[in-house]
């Protein structure tokens, strides 16, 4: 096995189809690594950077959508769905959250490899890389593996939509994201119109991070436009 071979990471529970992907990913020169649950699956994602994910979305924890979402906070790597759920919706619901394709059980071999090379030419030729896990701008640290957000030392408790908005933001570091992207982002595309929603979460995640919320640091208003977080 050379040096060089691209890491997946399987997140199955099933100890049979683990063994099986094993077996079968390692005859062709990939290196797996495994988790059984969906909180394992996202430490080792973190630790281990993998090339690609093969993700299965019935885990005895946290539901795999759920792993989605959050690997898409912080990484770019492939994510090849691998689920027992056949329906439509299950199959949109994981690709809107960012998952990049999507195989049925009982799946062949030669499918899923085909699968895997097609995703590792992307990853190989995108520009965009993941971004940094970590988020450092003056005091404010965002460790988006962990969740962990610190200022000056302190660890602010971020409510999950508190928390969601400043993600949002990090993608965009630097750039206005307009009140309707935000909405949308946030809590959804029902939402959009729901600017109150956003003036609120905002005060709140200002107190929380600014020295002097009324003129903020991070968190700039764009008057009529949006919001930008700082990146410098
Ligand atoms: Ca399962």
């Amino acid at each position: 096995m050379t040096q060089d071979a691209a890491r997946i990471l399987v997140i199955e529970d099933d100890l049979a189809i683990r063994r099986f992907l094993r077996i079968s990913l390692e005859s062709h020169d990939y290196r797996v690594i495994e988790a059984d649950s969906g909180e394992q699956g996202l430490k080792l994602a973190l630790r281990e950077l993998p090339e690609a994910v093969i993700l299965d979305l019935g885990l005895p924890d946290i539901d795999g959508l759920q792993v989605i979402e959050r690997l898409r906070e912080w990484s770019a790597a492939p994510i090849i769905v691998l689920s027992a759920r056949g329906r439509e919706a299950d199959k949109v619901t994981a690709l809107d959250l960012g998952a990049d394709d999507y195989l049925t059980k009982p799946f062949s071999v030669g499918e899923l490899l085909a699968r895997i090379r097609v995703a590792l030419r992307h990853t190989a030729s995108a520009t965009a890389q993941s971004p940094d896990p970590v988020f450092r701008v003056g005091e404010l640290v965002v460790d988006l593996g962990r969740r962990q957000v610190t200022v000056d030392g302190e660890e602010p408790h971020l409510t999950p939509t508190e928390y969601r908005l400043l993600v949002v933001l990090i993608k965009h570091a630097g750039k206005v994201v307009t009140h309707r992207q935000l909405l949308k982002d946030v809590w959804g595309p029902d939402s959009v119109y729901e600017k109150q929603y956003l003036r609120v979460y905002m005060g709140q995640l200002r107190r929380k991070i600014e020295k002097d919320p009324a003129r903020p640091r991070y968190l700039r208003t764009e008057p009529g436009v949006g919001y930008r977080l700082v990146d410098e």
